[in-house]
């Protein structure tokens, strides 16, 4: 096992990538050698090898970690320091925004300027957000104890970290993760899926040349049930934090609770409705809803997967919607004008395939799409599919699709479409489109979502919290919550008086 090999860019020929492990600043292969394969989504063909890290790498991924953590990093540096070390690893990726786009469009199949000018742009913006907070952490002084007592608390990391991201935004996931660890002064080992594990792997480098200590960032491809599952268990992590399915989520949980009860935060699913009243302006929302779905190839934890709206405006909009659906620029990632690439791997494209097959057979009017794109080839591409009339009890309405696929039904009144919308264990996002205000703060305020959005739609920030009600996850990413979710409150006594 090589831990570089040569690829075929496009727009850049023949470029050398990491595919080996990156332990304290060190590229090695796995400790048994083993690798696992990855495929392009775009032909269907192999893509590259990458090293299977196994439990004893975790181990020793995690000693790296905790030596960093108790000698280069953690309280042992100022803040201004982790600061300077975020904004140079942010001008860095800013050098070569071209170069990790065409990679990660590369191995996920997304659009390159999509993933140049939204991925890469947004993980860079998050990297900078965080180290422009990284000096502002601090505690609160208690001081009404009189001459009795001084009381203050401290913000301190939590330790080392470990890190487990899914495939749908390879990078944005690995900056929401590492940026506010390492501002918080953590030390990380974060494990990319194992479908999209090269621009993980690609950023080390920076990171090396951004001048970080060795084992403040480690990162290790590998498979979930194997690397993941070590990571979680680990006896010497004190963090887990995790983006993926709810099933994943729940092992994780379950892992950290049975080895040291490390702390866990969870991103996990969604089934996010939209409301669309009346007074809506109906292009506007059907413009914004289409973006919340066909982003991505639906391939997002909150793609705007179900749309409620009144009876008055029901056709109009899902004629609007369906001429958005004929607009998305399907076709090869390699391609400037592309933004609607092809699902992650051929399982994703039949799991999603079944969906709508269950939709159509249960009753559901197919307005628009339902099959592979003709002209996918080898690769997985779905068409932009609007699944109409369909029933609260329907598979396609009830589970999340991850693909680009949104569910369809009129309502009456403002109460039977929020029963509607909140009749679901997902709560993660949820939209409002009316031009009535006091029914747009009634509304937001009913919907149970952790981000609600009001005629707008999947509009993320690095500085505004995001994560989920009900399955939809545990703790918030962004903001200052999300660097919360990295350190830990020590309250201070002074005694100024008392004796015993
Ligand atoms: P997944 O849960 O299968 O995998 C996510 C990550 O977890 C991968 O790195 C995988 O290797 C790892 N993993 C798998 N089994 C594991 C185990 N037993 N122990 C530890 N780690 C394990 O999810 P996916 O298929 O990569 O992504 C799709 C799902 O993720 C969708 O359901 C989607 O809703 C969800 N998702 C949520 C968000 C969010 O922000 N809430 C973002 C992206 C994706």
């Amino acid at each position: 096992m090589t831990i570089k090999q040569d690829i075929e860019l496009p727009a850049f020929g023949k470029t050398t990538v990491p595919t080996g492990l990156f332990i304290d600043n060190e590229w090695v292969a796995s400790s048994d050698s083993k690798s696992f394969s990855t495929i392009n989504p775009a032909t269907g063909d192999h893509f590259l090898d990458f090293a299977h890290a196994t439990e004893e790498d975790v181990d020793t991924a995690v000693k790296a970690a905790r030596k960093a953590f108790k000698t280069t990093w953690g309280m042992n540096v100022a803040s201004t320091e982790r600061a300077a070390l975020l904004f140079k690893l942010a001008d860095l990726m800013e050098q070569n925004a071209a170069k990790i786009g065409a990679l990660e469009s590369l191995n996920s199949g997304k659009g390159v300027r999509i993933a140049r000018e939204a991925d890469v742009a947004d993980s860079i913006a998050c990297l900078r957000y965080y180290a422009g907070l990284a000096d502002k952490l601090h505690g609160q002084t208690i001081n009404h104890f009189g001459k009795e007592k001084f009381v203050y608390t401290l913000h301190q990391p939590i330790g080392v970290c470990g890190q487990i991201i899914p495939w749908n935004y390879p990078l944005l996931m690995w900056a929401w993760k590492v940026a506010p660890a390492v501002a918080a002064g953590c030390c990380v080992i974060i494990k990319p899926s194992e479908l999209t594990p090269l621009t993980a792997l690609y950023l080390c480098d920076l990171v090396v040349e951004a001048g970080f200590p060795a084992g403040v960032i480690n990162v290790l491809p590998g498979l979930g049930a194997s690397t993941g599952d070590a990571i979680s268990r680990h006896m010497d992590i004190d963090k887990v934090a995790f983006t993926g399915s709810v099933p994943t989520g729940r092992r994780i949980a379950i892992a950290a609770a049975e080895s040291n009860l490390k702390k866990v935060t969870l991103e996990l699913g969604g089934k996010s409705p939209m409301l669309v009243f009346d007074s809506a302006d109906v292009e506007e929302a059907a413009a914004w809803v289409a973006m919340g779905i066909w982003f991505n190839s639906g391939q997002d934890c909150c793609a705007s997967s179900r749309v409620y709206v009144q009876e008055g405006i029901y056709e109009k909009f899902l004629t609007a919607l369906k001429a958005k659906a004929e607009a998305c620029a399907i076709g090869d990632p390699a391609d400037e004008k592309t933004s609607f690439g092809p699902l992650i791997s051929a399982n994703q494209r039949d799991k999603v395939l079944a969906y709508i097959e269950s939709g159509r057979e249960a009753g559901a009017r197919v307005v628009t799409g339902g099959q592979k794109w003709p002209q996918s080839g080898g690769g997985y591409w779905i068409e932009p599919t609007i699944l109409a009339d369909v029933k609260a009890d329907m598979k396609a309405v009830k589970e999340e699709i991850f693909g680009p696929v949104i569910v369809a039904a009129s309502f009456k009144t403002e109460e039977e479409a929020l029963e509607l919308a909140n009749n679901t264990e997902y709560g993660l996002a949820a939209a409002v489109f009316t031009n009535d205000a006091r029914q747009a703060t009634r509304v937001t305020a009913a919907l149970d979502a952790g981000t609600v959005w009001c005629n707008q739609y999947a509009l993320l920030h690095a500085g505004v919290p995001f994560g989920g009600f009900k399955q939809s996850g545990i703790g918030r990413e962004l903001g200052t919550y999300g660097l919360d979710a990295y350190t830990q409150v020590k309250a201070v006594h002074q005694n100024l008086s008392q004796t015993m």
